[in-house]
């Protein structure tokens, strides 16, 4: 008879990034079924434990559209909000990490947070006080990286 630890030890290799892409993506879909994203329920404080704020306006406006190409429809490129497959001569918008989605699905999303819903990539947005959180976040990572460093440095 199998454990309960038999059945679980082929795990992804990173299940928590893995759910984390999969609850963007699940987010990302209600808003195509016209679901509202509850936002209320969020300490204001604490970007961390929220979604982050809209891509700027400008951002979004000049994402690249392009035209699908008939070797990315033989491919089968899908949009990965709607999961419909892209279709050869169709406009769709390419985000900066080359990820594609049709314009009426990530334009909404865009519309309510920054970032990729695939990869998390984030745009830039209009709000100041997030801005300033992204800063200080960068800034905490490299000082954690210098402190590694300087570990590093002393027991080698
Ligand atoms: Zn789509
Ligand atoms: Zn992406």
């Amino acid at each position: 008879m199998a454990s309960y630890f038999d059945e679980h030890d082929c795990e992804p290799t990173n299940p928590e990034e893995q759910y984390r892409q999969n609850a963007l993506l699940e987010l990302a879909r209600s808003l195509m079924q016209g679901l509202d994203i509850d936002s209320g329920a969020f300490d204001l404080s604490d970007w961390d434990q929220r979604l982050p704020p809209p891509a700027a306006k400008t951002a979004v406006q000049t994402l690249p559209v392009v035209v699908i190409s008939p070797e990315q429809a033989d491919k089968g490129l899908k949009c990965p909000v709607c999961l419909l497959e892209f279709e050869e001569q169709e406009t769709v918008r390419e985000m900066p990490c080359k990820h594609l989605f049709h314009s009426g699905c990530i334009l909404p999303w865009l519309g309510k947070t920054n970032s990729c819903p695939l990869c998390r990539l984030e745009l830039p947005t209009d709000n100041p006080e997030y801005e300033e959180f992204k800063k200080d976040k960068d800034r905490r990572k490299q000082r954690e990286n210098r402190l590694e460093d300087l570990h590093g440095a002393m027991y080698t």
